[in-house]
């Protein structure tokens, strides 16, 4: 069996192995694959793994050899779906790899935002704490969160487990979700509706996924009802923000710091209204990328095609 992986370079730039995959069939990987190159590289391959690299209906129909797609990620956008189950290929996806990777991460750019670790290590690199004429400074308030409120909307996995690291830093936590999960209360956490989480919070972390009710919900109206000074971290989706109204908010002080790991457009554009935004970080959609969490994820989806060969799919999303 052929096997092409389109877009291999962000799971394995290379300190993993396609060693398993190898084992497969005859396999080969691209790092990158250009849109006009996409239905030529797939060619006559059976097995077809995609990480961002669109796979439409078009080169569906052009590669009719083509039975398998494992998509490298959990969200499978990138492929035509209905597409391929007309056409009779099997997509399947990695439902879940890098939970504890996410939470930790979303906990990072929280500490971050409260401490301004990274910042303090340059000036201190740059001299400015040998020029200083007290024992100490700092260049941002420093903030305690012991007792403070942590938001969190989607309270799925990822939602619950950095919901239990901010409730070890002695945070209370309320949880909105679509689908309250009122079984998962503690003394300090709570499910909460929208309006009353975004009154309360001091935190607010996104680990919803991107869906239309979910688009933009962080907007000039829901930022208007948090508490002067809340801060926004985003490791879920860019399009959950409005990333103008969320400019605005950084800029008047009523959002006293945002972290994204996720924007609207990725890479990132260069007008993009929240790069350069007061009190704002932004880091490249890393999240994921641990290496432990990346050799998850590469087990799973070579998991995926061992299933489907022995014919008992397993992770299919287009049934
Ligand atoms: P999950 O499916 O376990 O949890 C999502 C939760 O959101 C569910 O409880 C669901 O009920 C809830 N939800 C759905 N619609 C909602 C709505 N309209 N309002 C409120 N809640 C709603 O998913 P997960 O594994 O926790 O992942 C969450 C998200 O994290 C993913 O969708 C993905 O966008 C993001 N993610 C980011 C990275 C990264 O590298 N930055 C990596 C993995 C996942």
């Amino acid at each position: 069996m052929k096997i092409v992986v389109l877009d291999g370079y962000t799971e394995n730039p290379g300190d993993l192995s396609w060693e398993e995959l190898e084992k497969l069939g005859e396999l080969t990987v691209y790092d990158r694959t250009p849109g006009d190159k996409i239905a030529e590289r797939i060619g006559d391959a059976e097995a077809v793994y995609t990480n961002k690299t669109p796979i439409t209906a078009e080169t569906i129909a052009k590669c009719p050899s083509m039975k398998f797609i494992g998509v490298l990620a959990t969200g499978y956008n990138v492929v035509d779906t209905a597409a391929a189950k007309e056409a009779g290929v099997i997509v399947t996806n990695i439902p879940t790899y890098g939970t504890d990777a996410v939470a930790q991460y979303a906990i990072a750019l929280l500490l971050e935002l409260c401490h301004h670790v990274g910042e303090h290590s340059e000036c201190v690199r740059a001299g400015e704490w040998t020029n200083n004429q007290d024992w100490c400074f700092w260049k941002h308030p420093l903030v305690e969160l012991a007792g403070k409120t942590f938001g969190v909307i989607g309270f799925g996995r990822i939602g619950q487990r950095t919901a239990k690291i901010a409730e070890a830093l002695g945070m209370k936590v309320l949880a909105y979700d679509e689908y309250p999960k009122k079984e998962l209360e503690t003394e300090n956490c709570k499910m909460a509706s929208l309006d009353e989480l975004l009154a309360q919070s001091d935190v607010i972390s996104l680990h919803c996924p991107l869906f239309p009710s979910t688009q933009g919900i962080i907007n000039k109206e829901t930022i208007s009802k948090m508490k002067d000074g809340v801060k926004i971290i985003n490791t879920s989706r860019g399009p959950l923000i409005v990333e103008e109204d969320l400019r605005e908010a950084l800029e008047c002080g009523k959002v006293s710091g945002a972290a994204a790991d996720v924007v609207s457009t990725e890479p990132i554009r260069a007008d993009n209204p929240l790069l350069g935004a007061k009190n704002m970080i932004i880091t490249p959609h890393i999240a994921w990328a641990p290496k432990e969490s990346r050799q998850r994820l590469m087990d799973i989806a070579v998991d995926n095609l061992r299933h489907y060969i022995n014919k008992d799919a397993v992770n299919v999303v287009n049934k």
